[in-house]
């Protein structure tokens, strides 16, 4: 593959493809990268505003794990979709920005066995608990593929756009600086409140108001 690099423990990334996408949100670059990790296989979606490879400023970065309810369906039992259209409107606002469309759906757990999780946590148990009894941890995502993605990019340090510390302390472990943490906290209505009051307690969420 021409274009790789080759990042933390094996995760590899190649852009085979970029075009310009414009929004309702602004306009991006969309491009589009094939990734090859120690055991797995990627395709991985970044929407880029402005040149965040010049160095002059401190580009503005969401990682964001797909959630096909949340931003299809409009589910809400979680606030992915608006956390989704509020880092877009942020990075379209900013000079200089990125959003990794991370495929690790259900915190990386895979799409039906989120489902499966969600007719747990319809018989009680929080979306802990569920994943738990399903086999897996509460939270099962990588960040080899993203990092290899900002290395492509040359970054070395970003504005993360998120309220998860595990995110800010898997980048910085491999490297990459996070000078800045900008909150993503949009009003996701009343029936996340359970989801986002265990990702506090449970997961050390940095979510204000539940
Ligand atoms: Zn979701």
């Amino acid at each position: 593959m021409p274009d790789c690099v080759q990042a933390v423990a094996g995760y590899k990334v190649a852009k085979v493809a970029e075009a310009v996408l414009p929004t309702r949100f602004g306009e991006f670059q969309v491009c589009g990268f094939r990734g090859q990790g120690p055991d797995c296989e990627q395709e991985l979606v970044v929407l880029v505003r402005g040149n965040v490879a010049s160095g002059t400023q401190v580009p503005l970065l969401r990682i964001h794990s797909q959630c096909l309810t949340g931003e299809v369906f409009g589910s809400l039992r979680c606030d992915c979709g608006p956390q989704l259209e509020l880092a877009l409107s942020q990075i379209a606002e900013s000079d200089c920005g990125l959003l990794i469309y991370d495929p690790q759906e259900g915190r990386g757990i895979g799409l039906l066995n989120k489902l499966m999780a969600y007719e747990l946590q319809d018989d009680g148990a929080d979306t802990v608990e569920a994943n738990n009894q399903l086999g897996f941890g509460a939270d099962e995502r990588e960040y080899g593929f993203a990092v290899a993605i900002l290395r492509y990019f040359g970054l070395n340090e970003v504005r993360l756009l998120s309220n998860n510390p595990a995110k800010i302390e898997a980048l910085e472990s491999e490297g990459i600086r996070v000078s800045e943490r900008v909150p993503c906290t949009p009003d996701a209505g009343h029936k996340a409140h359970s989801y986002l009051k265990t990702k506090k307690e449970k997961l050390g969420h940095l979510v204000d108001g539940v």
